[in-house]
Formats: structure tokens, C-alpha cells, sequence
């Protein structure tokens, strides 16, 4: 594997959660940030987000990296994994508390889904729970949070306003996605995040966290999703299938022209010309908006 530094103007990721292998829908997602990356002389980096021990297998890792190695998609630098970065995200929970803007909650799920509000209403902000056995939330102001999506464009979210205060630590005690995400963004110097649509209303949240953190904010794009021909998103959930690492050129052929990228002229030999071809010709203009259908 190559160890080298990544070049640091533009460092991207791809950061699968180990639940499944992945399907057509992940390798749009692999495939767009990678091309991102590579069109730009990019560092492109594979980050395991294994932090719910319930929901994850070893074998899905092995399975993913291997599906990525078959499809040519080779990561720049070692993979990481979240399992292993308890302590970065424990400093960056300290920096919170420190701040006085964590807190432990001890409303159940059941108790705030009958309030019938979109946002935590602040129930536990100022009763000093101690934290032990409890979910930990971060104290979030009212604050209009712009970004400039490269697919979807301008985005605007009051974060205190949709979500209110969030889980930044369950019960578990496990880290939540949007603190280690933030985290191990920053941690890891990541320039452009790309990933797929259904993270864009994520994506308010984190920028929050990193004002708190004081890290800097990535670039964003957002990829449409994959959907099956009735509009459900495709995921392992809704029964996608898994990737048939045989026929890796013709998948990453399928991917591309879900991106809405010009193919290459000519039938392609291997894996490699083909992300060769992807690598110089990837076109952000290009990418749909809408969400795709994935009917075959
Ligand atoms: N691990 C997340 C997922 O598989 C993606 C995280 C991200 O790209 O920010 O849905
Ligand atoms: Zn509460």
C-alpha cells in the first residue's frame, strides 16, 4: 500500500459504515468521490466507520475493501478506522463540556416523539444529570447556518430550530456519527466531503460542531441517491444487491453513467483504463440533481 503523504490541497474520503456489503448505490458514492479527488490531483482516503459495534461486522470490512480493491478504487493512504480514535473524540467531548455546552439527557425516545416537535426542546439542558449511563447532547444557539452545496447549491438550515440540541454520545456509552464524523474530518485534514444525498440534512449539524470545535469547514457535494424503480432508496435495508466483484468494469461503468458522465469511446479493457478515462474527464456540471433510477 502506498503511505506517502496525500497531497494536502484537496484530501477527499469515502467512509462506509461496515453493516453490509456494498451495493450500486455505495459505489456511486465511492466512485463520485473518488473522481472528485483524482480529477482534482487529489488525495483520496478510506475511513471504516465502525463506532456501533451491534450494527457492524469484521467480515463486512473485508468485504468492502475488498469490493473496493476489485473495482480498482486504491486509497492513498492507510485505511482508518473510527473504532480506533476513541481518544480524539473524548478531547473533542472535553473541549464541549469545557465550553458548558454538553449535557446529559435522559428523555426517552417514546416521551419526545409524543411532544410531536421536529426539535429537542431543551427538557434536560440545565437539570445537571450526571453523565454516566446517559446520552450526551450538545448545546446548539439559534443560528442560520448557510453552505453552498457543488450539486445541490445553497443550503440553509437553523439547526436549533430542526433538530435543536443533538446527540453528540448515546447510552453505551457510543460516539455519535455526527461528532466522530466532524472529528475525524477535521482530524484527518479532509478538504471536500462527497457523499451521497441523504447526508446533505446532516450536513448543518456538522457545521455547527465545527464552529463549537473550531475546525475548519469542508467543501460539500452531495451525490443524488440510487433509487429502485418504486422510489425507495437503495440500500442493503430495501434489499439492494450486493456488488458482484466479477463484474467490476461493468459496475463502475453502470455508476458512471448513474453520474451522468460522458463514456468513454470505445469498449474498455480493464478496471484501470476505465478510471483512467473517469480520472480526466469527470464533470461536477454533469452530475444529476434528481434522484437516480436504478432499474436494472
Ligand atoms: N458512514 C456514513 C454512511 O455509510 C457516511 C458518512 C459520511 O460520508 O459522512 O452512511
Ligand atoms: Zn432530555
Amino acid at each position: 500500500m502506498n503511505t506517502s503523504a496525500m497531497p494536502t490541497a484537496y484530501r477527499g474520503r469515502f467512509a462506509p459504515s461496515p453493516t453490509g456489503p456494498l451495493h450500486i448505490g455505495s459505489l456511486v458514492s465511492a466512485l463520485g468521490s473518488w473522481a472528485d479527488a483524482k480529477y482534482h490531483h487529489g488525495g483520496w482516503t478510506v475511513r471504516i466507520e465502525n463506532i456501533d459495534p451491534e450494527r457492524e461486522s469484521s467480515e463486512s470490512i473485508i468485504q468492502i475493501l475488498d469490493s473496493l480493491k476489485a473495482h480498482g478504487l486504491q486509497w492513498d493512504d492507510d485505511v482508518s478506522y473510527q473504532h480506533l480514535h476513541s481518544e480524539r473524540y473524548d478531547n473533542a467531548l472535553d473541549n464541549l463540556r469545557q465550553q458548558n455546552r454538553l449535557f446529559a439527557c435522559t428523555c426517552t425516545r417514546k416521551k419526545l416523539r409524543a411532544l410531536d416537535i421536529s426539535n429537542y426542546p431543551g427538557t434536560c439542558r440545565s437539570l445537571n444529570h450526571p453523565e454516566e449511563d446517559k446520552a450526551l447532547r450538545v448545546k446548539i444557539d439559534s443560528e442560520t447556518i448557510e453552505f453552498d452545496d457543488l450539486v445541490c447549491g445553497r443550503q440553509s438550515e437553523d439547526v436549533s430550530q430542526t433538530v435543536g440540541d443533538f446527540i453528540v454520545r448515546r447510552r453505551g456509552p457510543l460516539y455519535a456519527y455526527q461528532l466522530a464524523v466532524v472529528v475525524d474530518d477535521a482530524a484527518q485534514n479532509i478538504t471536500h466531503v462527497v457523499r451521497g444525498a441523504d447526508l446533505l440534512d446532516n450536513t448543518a449539524r456538522q457545521i455547527a460542531l465545527q464552529r463549537l470545535l473550531n475546525y475548519p469547514t469542508p467543501a460539500y457535494l452531495h451525490l443524488p441517491l440510487a433509487k429502485h424503480a418504486d422510489g425507495r432508496k437503495l440500500s442493503k435495508q430495501t434489499g439492494a444487491a450486493p456488488l458482484d466483484d466479477s463484474q467490476a468494469l461493468q459496475n463502475l461503468q453502470t455508476a458512471w453513467n448513474l453520474l451522468g458522465q460522458t463514456a468513454p469511446k470505445g469498449a474498455m479493457s480493464s478496471c484501470a483504463a476505465f478510471l483512467t478515462h473517469c480520472a480526466a474527464h469527470w464533470d461536477r456540471q454533469r452530475i444529476p440533481t434528481h434522484p437516480l433510477d436504478f432499474t436494472q
